[in-house]
């Protein structure tokens, strides 16, 4: 008996495929396996398929071709073959045949598993160990990909009688139990069960081919971004925001660590330049943005903080959305006058045990000077002089301005003066969204 599972990136093809090759038991051979042992190695096939991989793309045929044959050939014909993301394209489908009729074999099924992309996205970023090639924008491509190199193949197979159809949207152990009666009959060498109504309208869908359409319907979502000088609450009002609404709170700071700490490729690429002390160039941390917002849980919208803070970066959100097929719905423009935002950050204070933050004028400690929870002598950050502040604010009117000037001709700014108390500040901010249609 010889299975091959098809599926796209995360189905869970070589869990599912290591258990029941176990269980019946199969040779199990994957693709994914002898690619990357191959890159492991650095051999020169290794480093090759890299590229590909790299660039969102599968690995010629030939190549793969070659690596399968050599594996099928060592094995003697009375033993059983799962194969794990073989065949992937026509091409190889044919390949294999041919090999098999050599080998003395016959493909008795292929499985096809497919399932969701917001579901590939939240497995993906939950993989562990991650993977380099597990960006949101790489995965993106490989399923538009997968669709277009496996289409055929699920065709060629639902013709010849032989496919096997699963959703796999499950957890790995309700997927291997959903398989275990299929291969069973498969051992007994009957067919795969017929395919219901609802699977081959699934099919017919996935083999139809698709054009782009630029005048597709935009999801409907809210998309915030929120703007203003430094020490103008933008933290504080984004997650307030983001609470309410129960969005996501993207701020690009948070990004910025989350990757350099993650290990990310972004996070490393970023953590070369500053280890340099360089400044990390303006993609870099454009990717950052274009992968989170990609990411599954932003569908309903999200509260977007720290970017973009000038117009380049603008345009890179434009493109962004609009690959997203979703429109910015506001931007909320904290308005502080220069002066005030002096007076707030120069009046900060912090402990350096428990972090706790203070006003001078907002919200003094109970003592001058001293942390109320552990005493400690409180500090002024570097950065939070009235000195620092000025440059800050320079580079806000010169870089940042004109962002706000953007979205004004956009129609999309809302001007909340933000000098107020931090509660009521929100509750103006709660009113305007609450009358932002999503789009
Ligand atoms: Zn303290």
């Amino acid at each position: 008996m010889n299975v091959a599972l098809i599926g796209p990136t995360c189905a869970g093809k070589t869990t599912c495929a290591t258990l029941l090759g176990d269980a019946f038991p199969l040779r199990h051979l994957s693709t994914g396996q002898v690619l990357r042992e191959n890159q492991a190695q650095r051999t020169a096939l290794g480093i090759l398929t890299r590229k590909y991989v790299e660039r969102g793309e599968l690995v010629p045929d030939e190549v793969i071709n070659a690596m399968i044959e050599e594996a099928v050939r060592k094995l003697p014909p009375e033993e059983g073959i799962l194969l794990d993301g073989f065949p992937s394209t026509l091409y190889q489908a044919r390949f294999l045949e041919e090999l098999f009729k050599e080998t003395n074999r016959q493909l008795d099924a292929v499985v096809f598993m497919p399932i969701p992309e917001p579901v590939v996205f939240a497995r993906a970023a939950r993989r562990i160990p991650s993977r380099p090639d597990d960006r949101p924008e790489i995965l993106h491509r490989r399923l538009q990909q997968f669709q277009r190199t496996v289409g055929p193949v699920i065709g060629h197979y639902r013709q010849a009688g032989r496919l096997a159809f699963l959703e796999a949207s499950g957890s790995i152990d309700a997927v291997c139990a959903a398989l275990t009666p299929v291969f069973e009959d498969l051992r007994r060498r009957q067919p795969p069960p017929a395919l219901t109504a609802d699977q081959q309208r699934f099919l017919d869908e996935f083999l139809r081919e698709k054009t782009p359409d630029k005048s597709a319907t935009p999801q409907p979502s809210l998309d915030l971004v929120v703007m203003g000088p430094p020490g103008s609450g933008k933290g504080t009002h984004s997650a307030f925001l983001a609470t309410q609404f129960k969005l996501p709170h993207i701020a690009t700071g948070n990004l910025f660590r989350e990757n350099m700490d993650d290990g990310t490729v972004l996070g490393k690429i970023a953590r070369t330049y500053i280890d340099r002390g360089e400044l990390v160039p303006d993609d870099v941390s454009e990717a950052m943005v274009r992968e989170r917002l990609a990411r599954a849980d932003t569908h309903e919208g999200y509260v977007l903080d720290g970017f973009p803070r000038t117009l380049p970066q603008a345009k890179a959100l434009d493109e962004i959305m609009a690959d997203l097929n979703r429109k910015l719905d506001r931007i909320l423009y904290l308005a502080v006058p220069d002066e005030d935002v002096v007076a707030r950050i120069s009046g900060r204070w912090l402990c350096p045990i428990c972090q706790t933050p203070y006003h001078l004028v907002h919200n003094p400690p109970r003592k001058p000077g001293q942390c109320d929870k552990d005493g400690s002598a409180l500090y002024q950050r570097d950065d939070d002089t009235a000195e620092t502040i000025r440059a800050r604010l320079k580079v806000f009117h010169g870089q940042t301005v004109p962002v706000i000037e953007y979205y004004r001709q956009a129609g999309l700014v809302v001007e909340v003066p933000a000098t107020g108390a931090v509660a009521e500040v929100d509750q103006a901010l709660l009113q305007v969204v609450q009358q932002t249609p999503r789009r």
